[in-house]
């Protein structure tokens, strides 16, 4: 994977001036003619605030269409957030895989294509990599700052936290790290060695643009205490960047974790029916059960004990009852130092 920014011109085009003053709402024109849409385009809406001069902030969710905790704040701030209140451009996208969230799925249905594992993209490939190609090489190098809503989506349940990805330009390490600290959550995910390159904020991290994501529950619904941290998230987020009057947010204290090692997470060690014992946000001990595996139909089989194979804190638990060999039941992080 080259680390170099595409240049090709995007396929992409926008029904709505991005540098006009004020709210402007329109739509991304995703071209991609199919059974549903022959000649047509697949709209992704964008809702454009903007106010005085000052920074620009590209908000996302939707990325993965089964996750609506980040759509739904994000529409809330829609709502709430008057351009003329603003210094500076707050330029919303609630469903940037717009088809996949109308499908209530991970992944987009034009392509079966993770939107999150196709950076950089592609200006002449398949509908998610055209997506992909666009926000890298048009909507992030407008962008101060980035922030990406995510949650568990169906298949899981994390315990809120922003995440902040680890860089090596020092400037944009802290920057990063401050804009995840305003988002004001406890817990701080710090993406390492182990963060896949093909995601938004690898592709933040190759424009050097300041950006986190956040994980936001999950289970495939809105769970309304959840979508008020991110509501409440992302205003600290424009104080913080100075988009909306106010100062600096009172500072939270957090805990910082990474992902040490994807071998101290628990996966199914075969097809089963998952009895689980942990939940995201617990501590895991080293050994200690994380829940049992049963086997429906084959009702005289030994069921599985699963312990944790590692100490660590919970990031998110695997939110299906029948699992797939090789599925994600618990995803364990280890703490780090605080990071400055
Ligand atoms: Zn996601």
């Amino acid at each position: 994977m080259s680390d170099t920014v595409p240049t090709r011109p995007s396929r992409i085009q926008l029904t709505l001036d991005l540098d006009a003053p004020g709210r402007n709402v329109g739509d991304l024109m995703l071209r991609w003619s199919d059974n549903t849409v022959p000649l047509g385009y697949h709209p992704i809406p964008v809702i454009s605030l903007r106010g005085q001069p000052g920074p620009c902030v590209v908000i996302l969710g939707g990325t993965h269409g089964d996750e609506f905790e980040g759509p739904t704040a994000i529409l809330r701030l829609a709502a709430r957030l008057e351009p003329s209140a603003l210094a500076g451009q707050v330029i919303l996208v609630p469903a940037l895989n717009a088809p996949a969230l109308h499908a209530s799925a991970r992944v987009s249905p034009l392509d079966g294509q993770n939107l999150n594992r196709a950076f950089p993209g592609d200006a002449d490939g398949g509908p998610t990599a055209m997506l992909a190609h666009f926000v890298e090489t048009r909507l992030l190098p407008r962008a101060d700052a980035v922030i990406d809503l995510h949650s568990g989506g169906k298949a899981s349940v994390f315990d809120p936290c922003a995440l902040a990805t680890r860089v090596e330009d020092a400037d944009l390490a802290t920057a990063n790290m401050d804009l995840a600290r305003a988002f004001g959550l406890p817990l701080i995910w710090v993406l390492g060695g182990h963060n896949d390159n093909r995601s938004v904020n690898a592709a933040a991290a190759r424009v050097k643009v300041p950006m986190i994501a956040a994980e936001l529950g999950g289970g495939g619904g809105v769970d309304p205490e959840i979508t008020d941290l991110a509501e409440t998230g992302l205003m600290r987020c424009l104080r913080h960047l100075g988009v909306l009057p106010g100062g600096a947010p009172a500072p939270v204290p957090a805990r910082h974790v990474e992902i040490a090692d994807p071998l101290h997470s628990v996966y199914a060690p075969a097809d089963g029916l998952f009895d689980r014992r942990c939940s995201a946000g617990q501590h895991a001990e080293a050994g200690r059960c994380a829940g049992t595996l049963y086997f429906p139909e084959e009702p005289e089989r030994a069921p599985i004990e699963l312990g944790f194979p590692a100490t660590g804190h919970i990031l998110a638990h695997g939110n299906r009852g029948l699992v797939r060999r090789g599925d994600l039941l618990a995803l364990v992080a280890q703490s780090l130092p605080e990071e400055r």
